[in-house]
């Protein structure tokens, strides 16, 4: 490869929804796999950490200087759909609420709920993103993927990939998830499918602060309960730290009031945690991916 494919020192805070981020050393947005692939070997001859990100929807990245490359998936945005088979390629770049909507434009059923997550496709695979108790994992048939370490490329079955609550086990392991196949059902109503999709986004964008820098749910649902509620409880509804505070509208999202810094939200999302555990004994696990701090991802 000729042309340099990356950029240095580049400011991260517009590639996150939260609008806050450090400096990464090396930045990247390949287009292709030939690229991404490259970028990987170049990282792993060069001994450079590498982090992948999608929309940075579910991320928190540290106001400090970020060693290594990241990559952003954003520009790998191929969508292919069967309307007739219901399979569909996608790259991990896709971002979901395309995904739903080109879904529902040709006739398939299963990706409604998906159109209020501003996530990419990948992002939505690694974190097992979802909404009234659907995911991705539920349509999918295989990964593709490239060992971070190895750089080999593979696809992997859905039935070897363990998918829990807002957890799968790319979170465990050296994969980057390159794209995936699904399969969603075919010969729906069309006008039944459009208008469902139209409506989940109205009722995301009427309970949750959607228009705001937010990343979305900051913390996990404890078992049988609510962080939403658990928060509210306490009300601790519209507290601020800096330019971090708790939506008024919705107690488990944090917005950036415009100048917060990630110092600001991420001391925020401590004190929630200290004031819910000795309140109610629950420790609240963040959903939120962290990048640049000592937390454990
Ligand atoms: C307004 C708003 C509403 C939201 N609503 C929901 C909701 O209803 N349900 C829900 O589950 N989430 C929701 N989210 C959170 C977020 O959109 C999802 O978690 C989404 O799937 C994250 O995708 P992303 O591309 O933004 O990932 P990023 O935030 O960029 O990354 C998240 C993690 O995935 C990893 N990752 C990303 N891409 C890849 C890849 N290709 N290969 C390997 N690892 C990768 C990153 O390293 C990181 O650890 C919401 C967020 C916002 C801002």
């Amino acid at each position: 490869m000729n042309k340099k494919i990356f950029s240095e020192k580049c400011n991260l805070s517009s590639y996150t929804t939260i609008k806050v981020g450090g400096v990464a050393e090396y930045f990247a947005e390949p287009r292709n796999l030939n690229e991404f692939s490259y970028l990987i070997k170049w990282a792993n001859l060069n001994k450079l950490r590498c982090q992948v990100i999608g929309a940075g929807s579910n991320l928190l990245i540290n106001n400090i200087f970020i060693k290594g490359i990241v990559i952003c998936t954003k520009k790998m945005k191929l969508l292919k759909i069967e309307p007739y088979s219901g399979i569909v390629e996608a790259e991990a770049g896709v971002m979901l609420p395309v995904l739903s909507n080109s879904l529902a434009k040709n006739g398939l059923r299963g990706g409604e709920w998906a159109v209020g997550i501003p996530g990419t496709l990948g992002g939505a695979i690694y974190m097992n993103a979802g909404a009234y108790n659907l995911s991705l994992a539920k349509n999918l048939i295989s990964v593709k993927v490239i060992n971070n370490k190895t750089h080999k490329i593979f696809e992997i079955e859905k039935k070897d990939i363990n998918f829990e609550y807002r957890f799968s086990s790319f979170q465990r392991n050296d994969l980057i998830i390159i794209s995936a196949r699904l399969r969603f059902e075919p010969n729906g109503n069309l006008e039944q499918i459009i208008k469902t999709t139209k409506n989940n986004l109205k009722l995301k964008t009427e309970t949750q602060p959607y228009y705001q820098p937010s990343f979305g749910s900051v913390f996990k649902n404890p078992k049988n309960n609510y962080a939403a509620k658990l928060i509210d409880d306490l009300g601790l509804k519209g507290f601020q730290i800096g330019g971090a505070e708790i939506s008024t509208m919705h107690s488990n999202f944090i917005i950036n009031n415009s100048s917060a810094s990630s110092k600001d939200i991420y001391e925020l999302i401590t004190v929630i945690q200290q004031k819910v555990l000795q309140n109610r004994g629950i420790y609240l696990q963040p959903e939120v991916r962290m990048i640049g701090f000592d937390y454990p991802n």
